[in-house]
């Protein structure tokens, strides 16, 4: 206690910004497939600027000026096959098969 709780005493210090405080804005145009407009004022401070916002009509804007990202290439999931394919190569698992085979074969018959 001390040094920290001084001058921020709860109910005397006034958190109204000063008008002349705030932060300069930069307006910035969203264009939707519907070739909607939007413009939102973000603050130039603002960390990041998003690059698209969700238009009236339900599809989203783009923000104007910016590339249409990339869509990143969709993880290559790895499937059980995938696993198998790194354990053992194709010949190792038809010889596997025969004798799974013979197994069931012998135990049927
Ligand atoms: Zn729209």
């Amino acid at each position: 206690m001390g040094e920290a709780m001084r001058g921020s005493r709860l109910g005397s210090t006034s958190y109204e910004v000063d008008p002349g405080l705030y932060a300069p804005r930069e307006l910035t145009t969203y264009v939707c497939k519907n070739q909607h407009r939007v413009t939102m004022p973000f603050s130039i401070e603002a960390d990041e600027i998003p690059d698209s916002w969700p238009c009236a009509c339900g599809a989203a804007g783009l923000r104007q000026g910016v590339q249409r990202q990339p869509v990143p290439e969709p993880k290559h999931v790895r499937t059980h096959w995938d696993m198998l394919l790194e354990r053992r190569s194709i010949k190792e698992l038809q010889d596997i098969l025969k004798e799974r085979l013979q197994f069931v074969r012998a135990k049927a018959s």
